[in-house]
């Protein structure tokens, strides 16, 4: 399967769901001569769809893209699709993270609450939102599948796992974050993950 994207973050995620199934998976890092495809679309599943379609007819293969990001309650749902340019262009992860809690400290009041006993002070309340969409050029068709999942934003990172925002992403119902989930953890919950079950229910 071709999944259009460079994040090898994602490509990690997703090769080892398909992994599972038996199927190998190519990245655009395979295909060097495709440009970079701009982004413009207003919402996640707008842009799945214009990674997923260019690739698929420029290739004239079926073609798997994710769009991806999180959404953050205290800031009015930024950044969004925005999530890979939080803090610019090309922005690093830890640029992306600085921004967010820079971002979040600057408008709120009383930055931390409590989620209850047992749990660390959280910033504010979160998801992850996946769009996956399936083209297949000789159908003309695309398939979207979605997902996400909630959270809380920590004022501090935890954990080495996952990729983005992850070490800031904490699950109160494991008393973890998401990087401090093994993959086969982040695979079974994560908004990919529940994209991507929906994904194969329909293919097998
Ligand atoms: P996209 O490549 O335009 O879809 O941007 C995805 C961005 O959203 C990533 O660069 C991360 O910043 C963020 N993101 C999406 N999924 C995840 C995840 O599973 N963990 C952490 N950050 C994520």
């Amino acid at each position: 399967m071709v999944v259009a994207t460079k994040n090898q973050g994602k490509v990690r995620e997703i090769a080892e769901m398909f992994r599972r199934r038996g199927i190998g998976v190519k990245s655009l890092a395979d295909y060097p001569e495709i440009p970079d495809i701009e982004e413009n679309g207003r919402t996640f599943t707008e842009n799945a769809r214009i990674k997923a379609e260019t690739v698929a007819y420029r290739l004239g293969v079926p073609v798997l893209a994710d769009d991806s990001g999180l959404v953050v309650e205290a800031l009015g749902g930024e950044p969004g699709v925005r999530s890979a340019r939080y803090a610019g262009e090309g922005a690093k992860d830890h640029e992306n993270n600085a921004k967010l809690l820079r971002d979040l400290a600057s408008k709120l009041t009383f930055p931390s609450m409590r989620l209850g006993v047992g749990h660390p002070p959280v910033w504010s309340k979160a998801a992850y939102v996946c769009s996956l969409v399936l083209t297949d050029p000789t159908q003309r068709q695309s398939i979207l599948f979605e997902g996400s999942c909630e959270g809380y934003i920590l004022g501090e990172a935890r954990g080495s796992g996952g990729f983005g925002y992850d070490p800031y992403f904490y699950l109160p119902e494991y008393s973890q974050t998401m990087a401090e989930l093994p993959l086969e953890e982040k695979n079974k919950i994560s908004h990919r993950a529940l994209a991507f079950k929906q994904m194969m229910e329909l293919l097998f």
